[in-house]
């Protein structure tokens, strides 16, 4: 491992590969190899896993992630500008990197990677969320991952672990919770990167239930989810009204009160509620 820890500087291989920072792509670049380590060992033990990395950029928590002895690193990128950078860090990786160009959103990582695969990224903030619902709702559970530990907006990584009764609450906790225990494991100040965000940042370590905690439909729970608290400050009989000509009959039996609001509604009445609808569809 000597070859990466001999790596040139982030800073130098940002300055000597001219990646100015694009908006457009989610930029904001790691620079200190001890945090990207850190973020790393997040993960876990990677020794005998398989990662993905979604977004690599100039590579610094990618080194973190082979520093750490992850067995295989798949690094998808859309920027073509990183490429060269990555390739360095590859040449000297014993054959554990691999570099892929592309949209993550359009890249099927799975077929290329074995079990078991964790996922580990710090994410572009404008894909952020759609990729964790993508990884959070296939059909059949459990999925292609062990666990994800990925970078978000602090406020996005309050909504994945909020609870009832809050404005946080909503989709992206139903979601993460019904599947999965997630865990805010590390928070980031603006000036760990570069450029800094405007907001803070903080990691979220997903490790995945073997079976959802609650039975449910995903794409059931996903319809009612978001119907419910698109319209969050409305009684849920009316805010359902299109998901079901009988709403007030299923959320009865479900357990809900028709006069309740989506916030203060649990996990467990959301998974019954799209089970009572999934039964009559
Ligand atoms: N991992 C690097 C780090 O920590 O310094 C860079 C993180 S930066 C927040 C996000 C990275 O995701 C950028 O390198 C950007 O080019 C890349 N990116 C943006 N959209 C992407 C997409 N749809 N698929 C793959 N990579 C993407």
């Amino acid at each position: 491992m000597s070859g990466l820890s001999d790596l040139p500087s982030l800073a130098r291989v940002i300055d000597a590969h001219g990646l100015a920072a694009k908006k457009s792509l989610g930029q904001n670049f790691l620079l200190d190899m001890n945090l990207t380590e850190k973020i790393a060992r997040q993960a876990g033990d990677l020794t005998g896993c398989d990662v993905l990395e979604v977004g690599p950029g100039p590579g610094g928590l990618t080194r973190g992630l082979l520093l750490q002895g992850a067995r295989r690193v798949l690094a998808v990128e859309k920027d073509p500008r990183c490429l060269p950078a990555l390739a360095e860090i590859a040449a000297v990786s014993d054959g554990r990197l691999e570099v892929m160009q592309g949209d993550a959103l359009e890249i099927d990582a799975a077929a290329r990677l074995s079990a078991p695969i964790r996922i580990v990224a710090n994410l572009p903030y404008n894909v952020g969320t759609e990729l964790l619902v993508r990884w959070l709702t296939p059909a059949v559970w459990p999925p292609f991952w062990d666990s994800l530990t990925l970078m978000f907006q602090r406020e996005v990584a309050e909504r994945i672990v909020a609870q009832p009764g809050g404005k946080a609450y909503g989709r992206l906790a139903i979601l993460s919770q019904w599947r999965a225990t997630p865990r805010i494991v590390m928070s980031l100040p603006p000036e760990a990167f570069s450029p800094p965000p405007k907001v803070h940042s903080a990691v979220v370590h997903f490790t995945r239930l073997e079976t959802p905690r609650f039975p449910a439909d995903a794409k059931v729970l996903q319809r009612v989810v978001a119907a419910a608290f698109n319209q969050r400050r409305k009684m849920l009989r009316s805010a359902l009204k299109g998901v079901s000509p009988d709403i007030e009959a299923h959320l009865t039996r479900a357990g809900i009160a028709p006069t309740e609001r989506a916030e203060q509604v649990s996990l467990e009445a959301f998974c019954a509620l799209a089970r009572s609808l999934a039964e009559d569809a």
